[in-house]
């Protein structure tokens, strides 16, 4: 998705291109905004979300540069570079997770927080810290998915990620609940053995989150996240780990919620990240 608009979200022309490899995407992103322009006049600021591994320490001499992934041709590639030669502007970019964590704090779920959590549950888990609207400054994106949980005795389903026998994004994403019971968790009705043992999984990962950084709310995103029933489920189980440590905002069944933005958390928040008041293209890459 590309668009072209303002910092405070709003979206003025957008266009969906398909994630190719790199060498042909960002001529393509680079046609599209210089076709914009004649209408729109000049673009000022670029701002970015893209799926990783990616550098996103913003001092490093490879800021913007993917690391090892298995889409073809984005190992290694330099993307902030890329678009600055092709665009003639330096990128702001951040993980798609963080932009659609930033749309929420500007215009969604999140608004009015100091510090919120943006979890995306689907083919795996993501997740953002939003300080004061902003994602944490890092070194790498995070990798809240691969924190290791405590497996349920009964639960020998294998791990469907390929480094930990028992992180969330192995034992409670979509591969996972496809692997263990073949078909999606929205096939089972809230309240099933198999809604619990996700929500358990989900709520152990929100307790940890809950313990290290006091988050005001969190939003629990993507495709499993949209299951009837798992967010009302997750925080029971959550509020069950915290076993009793519970500040009265953090029991309240509005403090896991989710997203407000739908389809757009990505690209509003990728328009967000560009200098004030100034028209800005902003675009996000998937790996679909
Ligand atoms: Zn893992």
């Amino acid at each position: 998705m590309v668009a072209v608009g303002y910092n405070d979200g709003s979206i003025v022309e957008r266009t969906s291109l398909s994630t190719v490899e790199p060498e042909l995407l960002v001529p393509q992103i680079a046609d599209y905004l210089r076709s914009t322009q004649n209408s729109l006049g000049p673009i000022e600021a670029l701002g970015v979300g893209a799926f990783g591994p990616m550098v996103v320490d913003r001092n490093a001499i490879n800021y913007g540069s993917l690391l090892q992934t298995n889409k073809p041709g984005w190992s290694d590639f330099d993307l902030a570079s890329a678009l600055r030669s092709a665009i003639g502007l330096s990128p702001n970019i951040v993980t798609d997770v963080a932009a659609a964590g930033i749309a929420e704090a500007t215009l969604g779920a999140l608004s009015g927080t100091e510090l919120g959590i943006y979890l995306t549950v689907g083919t795996g888990i993501g997740g953002a810290i939003i300080c004061q609207g902003k994602p944490l400054p890092a070194l790498l994106h995070l990798e809240i998915g691969h924190i290791a949980l405590q497996r349920q005795s009964a639960d020998a389903a294998p791990s469907t990620c390929r480094f930990h026998p028992n992180c969330a994004e192995g034992l409670a994403a979509g591969p996972a609940i496809m692997a263990r019971f073949g078909q999606s968790l929205s096939h089972f009705p809230p309240g099933s053995a198999e809604h619990g043992l996700i929500a358990d999984y989900l709520g152990q990962l929100c307790a940890k989150l809950v313990l290290t950084l006091s988050p005001q709310r969190i939003v629990l995103g993507g495709g499993v996240g949209k299951t009837p029933g798992l967010i009302a489920a997750a925080h029971g189980e959550m509020l069950h780990h915290l076993g009793g440590y519970t500040p009265e905002a953090v029991a309240s069944d509005q403090f896991i919620c989710a997203p407000n933005l739908g389809q757009d958390t990505g690209i509003v928040g990728s328009l967000c990240l560009a200098e004030p008041g100034r028209p800005a293209p902003a675009f996000v890459i998937r790996g679909a």
